[in-house]
């Protein structure tokens, strides 16, 4: 931003370690040092430095305000003007100071990253500049107001006064800053001051030619502007304020602060009007420039989540009255962005960024519609009040389609992908906090649902994804506070009807949510990761529960075993076969008695390196399930490379089972199936064995094991034990 003022360079280079206290003091030295050259203060720079001591805190007390409001740091800029910080340097030299050392002095504390502190920094200047201009501009005001209280004495002072008062009106208009000129009631100029003169260029030019004439084309005013200057002529008010754009000489723009006042004659009739001018270009600019840094992302120069918020705000400020008002959201959020910044670096994750920004740029085709970053990988698009639900699932879709080619940096395809959860309705009674938490709700669901999609949101979806929402959040001290606990569903014989083993089954006891099945949990331990911690957590209870029963084994028969499911994101992880053993050893189980269920889809299509780590765990001794075989079309010859010794057919097989009429098509399927793992050494257990009849078709095609509620529910370890007596006698 503004350039940084000679006078603060060495400071900087100190690294400011020390208390916070000593830091607010240090930042004040800097400041002092910059701006007191251009103040017009009587204080010494000593008594300066203590005079910006508070002003510190207010900035540094509002760097770190939880939630941000840099609404405070105006007052900083109000109480500059009133310590005399006039000069037009005066402004860039403060703001010059806070952008470059305000973070380093008077870090906003933890938990907020560089863009985060770099954006509240660029808005806290803003709103110091804003102050600063506000008062500047009040204080103007004042002083105009006293120059043409001395233009109207002369006016209306009696002829013997005339000479005296006309002699202090010259002395005010030669001598002021400001530029001050006269018209008369048509606009012709008659006379403008030496300020005047400069503002513009050239006094011949501006000299006896219409007001209307200096208007800069960009100068919106227009119909304003000449509605009040017909009741300031006509005499029906006697002042008005307006900022109008100029045009100088040289056909530059010239941004004004006017002042246009009426002087009448004695009889009171209006005479001439007189303008008072303060040219406010620089400072125009500047406010410009800080109010697009506040508002803008700097990495990718969309707007940032201040000015969403804004849009937002001012979306659902709408009138319901006039007709009814509708918004549009899309939340995008990039599947795998995490992985690209981990694996290929910052400055790479940064490049993807530019250039999906840039791509959404170009899916936005109208004024209604705004694309923000709004953090790391989220951004939205917001639509004000779009036609219907579809024009906003079409502007969604633009954006997945933008979004499908790879970017191409440094000669590598990158992939980009995202998830978007769309929010559509009337504004009526919503704040903007809950239509992002509801676009953000609904993004998650499309991402649950495999990502590169979009999903809209709905109450109902979005209650149930709430809790689950939260369930993320809750899953690593739940695990910490012993909240998951194992049930364990019985193997059983197909052909004996022993208990062989069982399969051990997660629930959560949620404080709140009572029980939960894994399958409302396991995807978001998924998601998230946390299915590692939980992962081991169940193989190490697991192993030991086993152990035990085998310690209690009485009677003859081969000890019973447990399965342990594992996750696909559990088979990646890269100290899977140590965890597998350390577990054996620590508990002490025979490894022959562990087997690890892997879903099919996890393996199909699965190359060496994801084979290695099961085949190294086959290679201690434990056994490999695949697991819900039938689900995932997996080819059926690929079954013989693979480090496995058991199929689980999914339930799915068992349910045309049911009656004597059995589908005479399963049971084919089926019978070729066992046939062919039989051929290739392995068993089949079947899952989903809920009545006799399924369990004697399946004895008859030649399956080896049975689970499922005709032998037993899951249920608590204690149970197995007896379950096995019950069996074997
Ligand atoms: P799965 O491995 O296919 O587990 C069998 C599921 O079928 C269990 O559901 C079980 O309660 C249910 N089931 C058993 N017998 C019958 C039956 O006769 N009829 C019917 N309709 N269902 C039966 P559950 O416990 O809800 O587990 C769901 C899935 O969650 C499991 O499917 C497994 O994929 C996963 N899961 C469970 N525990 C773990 C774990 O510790 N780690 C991981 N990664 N996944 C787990
Ligand atoms: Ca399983
Ligand atoms: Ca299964």
């Amino acid at each position: 931003m503004t350039a940084l003022p000679a006078a603060a360079g060495n400071e900087g280079a100190q690294a400011p370690d020390a208390r916070p206290g000593d830091n607010l003091r240090r930042f004040a030295a800097i400041w002092a040092r910059a701006i007191y050259p251009v103040t017009v203060t009587s204080m010494t720079r000593a008594e300066f430095e203590d005079h910006l001591l508070p002003l510190t805190r207010v900035l540094s007390d509002t760097l770190r305000g939880r939630p941000f409001d840099p609404r405070p740091a105006a007052e900083v800029g109000t109480a500059l003007v009133a310590a005399h910080c006039t000069d037009p340097e005066a402004l860039p030299s403060i703001l010059g100071v806070i952008d470059a050392y305000l973070v380093l002095y008077c870090p906003p504390g933890p938990g907020l990253d560089t863009d985060e502190c770099r954006a509240r920094c660029s808005r806290l200047q803003h709103a110091v500049a804003v102050g600063f201009s506000r008062a500047l501009r009040e204080r103007t005001l004042r002083e105009q107001e006293s120059i043409i209280r001395a233009a109207l004495d002369a006016q209306r002072d009696a002829e013997g006064a005339l000479a005296a008062s006309e002699a202090r009106f010259r002395a005010v208009f030669e001598g002021a800053a400001l530029g001050i000129g006269i018209a008369d009631l048509d606009g012709e100029v008659l006379e403008v001051n030496d300020a005047m003169t400069r503002m513009f260029g050239s006094e011949s030019l501006t000299m006896r030619r219409n007001v209307t004439e200096w208007v800069h084309k960009d100068d919106g005013t227009g119909t304003g502007t000449r509605r009040l200057n017909g009741e300031l002529v006509r005499g029906e008010r006697d002042t008005y304020d307006v900022e109008r754009a100029y045009q100088r000489v040289d056909g530059t723009i010239l941004w004004a602060n006017v002042r246009a006042s009426l002087l009448r004659d004695a009889t009171g009739r209006p005479q001439y009007q007189l303008a008072l001018v303060e040219d406010v270009t620089e400072r125009r600019g500047l406010l410009r420039r800080l109010r697009h840094q506040a508002t803008h992302d700097a990495l990718t120069g969309l707007p940032n989540r201040a000015l969403f918020f804004e849009r937002l705000d001012v979306a659902l400020d709408a009138d319901p009255a006039n007709g009814t008002s509708r918004i549009g959201v899309c939340y995008l959020d990039l599947d795998g962005f995490k992985a690209v910044n981990d694996s290929l670096g910052h400055a790479v994750g940064d490049q993807l960024l530019v250039a999906v920004a840039e791509r959404l740029q170009s899916c936005v085709t109208s004024p209604d519609q705004l694309v923000a970053r709004i953090g790391g990988d989220e951004f939205v698009a917001l639509y004000t009040d779009p036609p219907s639900l579809a024009a906003v699932t079409a502007l969604a879709e633009r954006i997945l389609d933008a979004l499908s080619a790879p970017v191409l940096l440094d000669g590598r395809e990158l992939p980009v992908h995202g998830s978007i959860g769309i929010v559509h309705g009337p504004v009526e009674s919503r704040i903007a906090a809950d239509v992002l938490r509801s676009a953000d709700i609904t993004m998650y669901r499309a991402k649950e649902q495999g990502g590169n999609r979009y999903e809209v949101a709905d109450p109902v979806a979005d209650a149930r994804a709430i809790t689950r929402h939260g369930l993320t959040n809750q899953l690593p001290s739940a695990l910490e506070h012993d909240e998951f606990f194992i049930e364990y569903q019985p193997l059983v014989g197909l052909d004996d009807g022993a208990v062989h083993g069982a399969e051990a089954l997660v629930r959560w006891c949620h404080p709140t949510h009572g029980i939960l099945g894994p399958d409302q949990f396991i995807p978001l331990a998924e998601s998230t990761g946390h299915i590692v911690g939980l992962g081991r957590w169940v193989l190490e209870r697991a192993a030991r529960q086993a152990y035990a029963w085998q310690s209690e084994h009485i009677g003859g028969g081969p000890p019973p075993r447990v399965n342990v499911n594992l996750s696909p994101i559990q088979l990646h992880h890269p100290e899977l076969v140590q965890e597998v053993s350390r577990v054996l050893e620590d508990t002490g189980l025979d490894p022959a008695s562990l087997c690890l269920e892997v879903t099919e889809s996890a393996l199909i299509g699965a190359d060496e390196d994801t084979l290695k780590p099961l085949r190294q765990i086959v290679d201690l001794g434990v056994s490999i399930a695949l697991d819900d075989f039938g689900t995932g079309y997996s080819n059926l010859s690929s079954l013989r490379w693979l480090p496995v010794s058991v199929l689980k057919l999914d339930r799915s097989f068992t349910r045309g089972m049911r009656g004597h009429a059995a589908d005479p098509v399963d049971l084919k399927i089926v019978g070729g199936i066992v046939s062919l793992a039989h051929a290739l050494n392995l068993t089949v257990t079947v899952e989903g064995v809920e009545t006799r009849t399924q369990a004697d078709h399946l004895r008859a095609l030649g399956c080896d094991t049975g689970q499922g509620w005709y032998y037993a529910r899951p249920g608590p370890p204690e149970r197995l034990h007896t379950l096995s007596l019950a069996d074997a006698s």
